[in-house]
Formats: structure tokens, C-alpha cells, sequence
């Protein structure tokens, strides 16, 4: 069947049937190629949101779509009632990977989240002695880690929690980047962990002072409390290395991974810990049907493998040098910090003339570049990091001419 809908007659069919829970810009999307996009009149653009960094690997990576291919047409899913011979060899694949010694696996980041909160909780009673019930979990102001009620009950953002209460209980929220106010909070005897960003992505890229992250594994040592990292939009190569927690060389805990996991080509996220901590969780105490299927299990290989076979994190790492460096360089007001790391960055825009981010964002896909406001005034800006510099290059021009057009 051809589809010869135009943008405008999608865009009424998505505001007519579906739910009023996004607001996208007005560019249907029909097609993707590693870093480009193009929508259903053909036009071609550069992404620059990456699906929220879920397609790192870029559009539609051959080696990928093959590998969902080949499994789709042997076999898709089968529970976990049974045995399959593609999870074993993910298992062993991705926690050789990563270093840990077991994976739990999920579909969802907020799923991730959701698991590592119960597994958490669960080693908190059972190795740290905290009396039934009484567990709590550190989380960080401005925190994004999805939309479950449990992850909105970590939430401060107003359009995030209001009007879904009641809330799940047994959060100490404190500043992000604060060591005095985590030290405070883990005086509390009950504490089992410690849920961090180690960039916060959805709060505009925010990234922490050199040595937070270090010194807050430390401090969570001191105590005995988790430290829980959440890498669902960090991970896989994003910030110019394999984790962001490699930056300041830190294992966490508990790592929690998605998005990238898969190239954006199928929901695959994972929990992984080491056995004293992942063995807490028994049998029946947690699941998914879906979590680390067939397809799941050989796309998540492959994406992995693509990150290493093409040194994804060492092109985040050297483009998001120059990305900076030339954002830095545009002689405009509207520009009021430039921040980030690897290819995940971020611009403050400062309105001016009246136009403000969103408007910045219209003029990029007029230009050719996608990419989306976050909290209003900041626009993140994450290509996938299989693009060339070539293409970098022309993408940053293009960049400066839509915010040169306002002032
Ligand atoms: N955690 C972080 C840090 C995220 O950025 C996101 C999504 O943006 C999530 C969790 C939730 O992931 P998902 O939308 O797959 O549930």
C-alpha cells in the first residue's frame, strides 16, 4: 500500500486519535539513514535529537536492522517460561561488556528504573539489615528516569507529578551536584542507595562539577548505601566514552541501561549488578514478558558491537570538542552558555527580539536540523555519533544561520 497522506493530513490524524501527551514540531518523518532524516514530502534533515539518544548508532544501522531481521523470521519471543538460545549468549555478551556479573533484562528505561529501585530495596532489607518497609532511596532535584507512578514520585517537575498523586513513598530528594546535601541525607541509617544522572539529560544537559560523581561513590561507600547510576540517556558511548561514569572512572552499583542499547531499533533496556546484589531478587519476584526476548537479545548484541566496531565513543568525544567550540563561536546574543559533553550538549538561549527556543527550533527544521527545546529555554542538541565531521560541519552551519536570522 502507498501512503500519499501530506504532512499536514498525519499531523491532523495524530491530533485527532491519539492522546494530547506530546507536542512535537510540525515535521512528519517518513524515513532515516544514519544521521538523517527525511520527512514524507522528501525533505532531508540532520537529527539532532536522536531520539533522545536512543539511536547513537544511527538510522537504521544495516547491522542492526540484520540482526532483527534474521531473528524475527526464527524466533521472536517465548517468556521466560522456558529457555531460549539467544539469552545466554546476550547475558554473557553484555556483562563482559560492561563488567558486571549479571544482567536483569527490561524494554523500557523507566522499566530499568523501576528495577533497579526493587532491587535496591530488596538488598537493602536483606544485606543491609534496614527494618521492613523503612527503605529509602536518595534522588536528585530535576531528575528525569521516566514515567511510571513510582519514577514521577522521584519527580520535582510539576508537569510530571501534578494531578497523579498519590505518590509512591520512601524518596530523600536533594540538589543535584550538592555533596553538603548528600551528606546530610546519608546520615539516615535507612538509606539503601543513591539514584543519579551522571549528566542530567531531559533537565538541558546539565552536567555536574569534575569529581561529583567520584566523590559521591565514595561517600556512598562510606555508608554502605548503592550507588545507582542511570545511563539510560548517558550510556553506550554518548558522552565521548563507553559510560559517563567512566569519566571519572566510577563502577557504579547498579547500572542501569536503555535507549542505545538496542540503536533505537527495538525497546531493550537492562539492570546489571554483581551477584551480592543482583541475587537478592528470587524467582517470581520480578519479570517481564517481553524483557530480553529473541530479537531483544541479537539486537542488543549488535548495537553493542557497532559501538565498539566503530569507535562510537571516541567520534562523540572528538566531534563534541568541535560542536562546542564552534556553538561557543557564534556572535549572538540569544546564545547564553554552551554546555555538555561528548555529542550530548546543550545551548541556554537567552530571548531576544521577542523569538525564544522554540522558534530557534522552527528556523533549524526549515534549515534542515531537528532538534527539540527541553524546560523551554534550552536546546539539546545529540546527533547520532555516526555522523562524519564532514556533516558535523555542515550541520553547525546551518545551526548558526537559523539562530544568526533573529539576532
Ligand atoms: N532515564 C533517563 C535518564 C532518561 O533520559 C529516560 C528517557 O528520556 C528514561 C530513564 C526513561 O526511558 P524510557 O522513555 O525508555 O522509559
Amino acid at each position: 500500500m502507498t501512503d500519499t497522506k501530506t504532512s499536514q493530513e498525519l499531523i491532523k490524524l495524530e491530533d485527532k486519535y491519539g492522546a494530547h501527551n506530546y507536542h512535537p514540531l510540525p515535521v512528519v518523518l517518513a524515513k532515516g539513514e544514519g544521521p538523517f532524516m527525511w520527512d514524507v514530502e522528501g525533505k532531508r534533515y540532520f537529527d539532532f535529537l536522536s531520539a533522545y539518544s536512543a539511536v547513537n548508532q544511527g538510522h537504521c544501522h544495516p547491522k542492526i536492522v540484520n540482526a532483527l531481521y534474521e531473528q524475527a523470521q526464527t524466533l521472536t519471543l517465548t517468556s521466560r517460561a522456558f529457555y531460549n538460545d539467544t539469552l545466554g549468549p546476550y547475558e554473557q555478551y553484555v556483562t563482559e561488556y560492561f563488567g558486571y556479573d549479571k544482567i536483569l533484562p527490561m524494554n523500557t528505561g523507566a522499566e530499568g528504573d523501576e528495577t533497579a529501585i526493587k532491587l535496591c530495596r530488596k538488598w537493602g532489607y536483606e544485606k543491609k539489615g534496614i527494618p521492613d518497609g523503612e527503605a529509602k532511596i536518595i534522588v536528585c532535584e530535576n531528575n528525569f528516569h521516566g514515567r511510571t507512578i513510582t519514577v514521577i514520585s522521584m519527580s520535582t517537575d510539576p508537569d510530571a507529578r501534578n494531578g497523579f498523586g498519590p505518590y509512591t513513598p520512601g524518596f530523600i530528594t536533594i540538589p543535584y551536584n550538592d555533596l553538603g546535601a548528600l551528606s546530610i541525607a546519608l546520615k539516615d541509617p535507612n538509606v539503601a542507595g543513591f539514584l543519579v544522572e551522571p549528566i542530567q539529560g531531559e533537565a538541558g544537559v546539565f552536567v555536574p562539577d569534575e569529581g561529583y560523581l567520584a566523590k559521591t561513590y565514595e561517600m556512598c561507600k562510606a555508608k554502605n548505601v548503592l550507588f545507582i547510576a542511570d545511563e539510560v540517556q548517558t550510556g553506550i558511548a554518548r558522552t565521548g566514552k563507553l559510560l559517563a561514569c567512566d569519566h571519572e572512572n566510577v563502577r557504579p552499583d547498579i547500572l542501569i541501561l536503555g535507549k542505545a542499547l538496542s540503536g533505537g531499533i527495538y525497546p531493550v533496556s537492562a539492570v546489571l549488578a554483581d551477584d551480592d546484589i543482583m541475587l537478592c531478587i528470587k524467582p517470581g519476584e520480578h519479570g517481564s514478558t517481553f524483557g530480553g526476548n529473541p530479537v531483544a537479545s541479537k539486537v542488543a548484541v549488535a548495537a553493542l558491537e557497532v559501538v565498539k566496531d566503530e569507535k562510537l565513543a571516541e567520534r562523540a568525544d572528538h566531534l563534541g570538542n568541535i560542536f562546542r567550540e564552534e556553538m561557543q563561536n557564534i556572535d549572538s546574543p540569544m546564545i547564553e552558555l554552551v554546555r555538555g559533553k561528548g555529542l550530548l550538549n546543550a545551548i541556554i538561549i537567552k530571548p531576544t527580539n521577542g523569538k525564544e527556543a522554540w522558534d530557534v527550533c522552527v528556523e533549524m527544521a526549515k534549515n534542515g536540523v531537528l532538534a527539540k527545546p527541553t524546560h523551554g529555554h534550552i536546546i539539546r542538541f545529540a546527533p547520532p555519533l555516526v555522523i562524519s565531521e564532514e556533516e558535523l560541519r555542515e550541520a553547525i552551519s546551518l545551526i548558526k544561520k537559523s539562530i544568526l536570522v533573529f539576532a
